[in-house]
């Protein structure tokens, strides 16, 4: 399997360079050159199984079968449920995928517990470090880290908006105490934080003196350790589904649209955004600007730009990267991006839907949820099932949903207590986290500090 950039210069790569380089050199992103068909795997096939068969296509032969099963076994026996990603019902007609269970509580746990075993495999095989920086609204930042929190050849720095996440999602990251791990807290907002990391990958001598690599959602390889729950959910109910997606920065529902290319029977997308919407703004009415990022109760939906757009560009534009670097650069210098009308009608419309649920509808939902079902829902699942209840509502969508839980509620405690007047105690393997101390260092949102901490913190 080859891979191409979605700008249509950097040199074409294997999986395992891919992996290690993260952005690609021309600023783009990779993405493989033919879409695969879903393997034929037996209905008895554990998650770990299905999860190294659909996901074999991709690696090629950079990582050996037997090590793929192995990889994939060790990354979801950290899955504290027996289903690793459990359906619940919650009415005639939707389920809940609980995608929380990973060490981290959140859905990314998914992708960097498997990604985090492939880049140790692959740097032990090639006798090679790297460093690895990243920014983080909050739940990549603690996932990525305990991917890589016991990795030999790997160090990691973490990005986060200074004040801008849970209390829960900082003091996992900053509680890490290991050699290889470093956590900053920025002064701006989670897009300042992506702007430095881009900035950090596209000073060429940089990037190149540090060995840095990247594990945000741009990676390759996350973006394809997801599309395995959509088809273990599809397997499951056995009807062609539509998924309700909390999303930011577009790498899960994009791991979602991978799996229906791929085969899988999906019917539709819901992109679900907070007050935060340029999406939902798009997917309704051709308007993708750009506005200031406002704090909202669901931070890891917090974006101003959802980066793994561009690779659905890239296919929209019938994968020119000439036309799709243009089309970025100019929305870089306008903030306005808008797709012609042909292309809407072809990729678009009738698959992506878009719905904005603001602070007050969160609570309402969590409220409401707990009231009928008694389930506790954190702030960015509520935002999807406060969709899904609109797009029903309005005859939008129709037939089975599958809303992705994409964190525990425990990880956002103050919005579920507030909203359900119960605080979700964390899971036992986290109780102790707020006796345990903090590591972390400030900076300012200055690219030079920043490289200057990255070069001289692992001395
Ligand atoms: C990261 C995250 C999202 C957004 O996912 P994207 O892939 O960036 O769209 C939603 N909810 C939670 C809890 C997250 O951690």
């Amino acid at each position: 399997m080859r891979y191409v950039s979605t700008r249509g210069t950097a040199p074409e790569l294997g999986f395992a360079d891919v992996l290690l380089a993260g952005l690609a050199a021309d600023g783009g992103l990779y993405v493989p050159t033919d879409w695969p068909t879903l393997p034929d795997v037996g209905i008895d096939a554990t998650y770990a199984q299905l999860a190294a068969a659909v996901i074999a296509p991709f690696v090629g032969d950079d990582v050996d079968r037997a090590t793929l099963d192995r990889l994939c076994d060790e990354a979801y026996a950290t899955f504290r449920h027996p289903a690793t990603v459990p359906l619940v019902q919650v009415d005639d007609h939707h389920f809940v995928q609980e995608l929380f269970h990973g060490p981290t509580l959140a859905f990314k746990d998914v992708a960097l517990q498997l990604v985090g075993r492939l880049f140790d495999h692959v740097l032990t095989q090639r006798d090679e470090r790297i460093r690895i920086v990243g920014a983080t609204s909050g739940d990549t930042g603690s996932a990525a880290i305990d991917g890589v929190k016991g990795c030999a050849n790997v160090e990691i720095v973490i990005l986060y908006p200074f004040g801008r996440t849970s209390d829960v999602q900082r003091k996992q990251m900053t509680t890490v105490d290991s050699p290889n791990v470093r956590t900053v807290a920025i002064e701006g907002t989670f897009d300042d934080c992506q702007d430095l990391v881009k900035a950090m990958f596209n000073d060429a001598p940089f990037r190149e003196s540090q060995r840095l690599s990247a594990v945000n959602s741009i990676n390759w390889a996350r973006v394809m350790s997801q599309v395995v729950y959509y088809v273990a959910a599809c397997r499951s109910l056995a009807t062609p589904l539509t998924f309700c997606v909390p999303t930011g920065n577009f790498g899960n529902v994009l791991s979602g649209w991978i799996a229906q290319r791929m085969g899988a029977p999906i019917e539709q997308f819901v992109v679900a955004s907070n007050t935060n919407d340029i999406l939902t703004r798009f997917l309704r009415s051709n308007d993708m600007s750009a506005v200031d990022v406002v704090p909202t109760l669901s931070p890891s939906m917090d974006i101003q730009v959802s980066s793994n757009f561009e690779r659905l560009l890239f296919e929209m534009n019938g994968r020119d990267g000439g036309i799709t670097a243009e089309q970025l650069q100019r929305f870089r210098t306008t903030g306005r991006l808008s797709v012609e009308d042909d292309q809407r009608a072809e990729w678009l419309d009738g698959r992506f839907l878009g719905a904005r649920v603001d602070d007050a509808g969160t609570l309402d939902v969590i409220g409401r949820t707990y009231a009928a079902t008694g389930m506790l829902v954190d702030p960015h699942t509520a935002v999807g099932l406060g969709a899904v209840e609109a797009l029903r509502a309005s005859d939008e969508i129709a037939g089975p949903v599958v809303t992705l839980a994409t964190a525990h509620p425990a990880k956002f405690p103050d919005a579920v207590e507030r909203a359900t007047g119960v605080r979700p105690p964390l899971p036992a393997h986290l109780a102790d986290l707020f006796d345990r101390a903090e590591h972390t260092t400030v900076l300012p949102n200055d690219l030079a500090a920043v490289q200057r901490f990255v070069a001289t913190t692992f001395a």
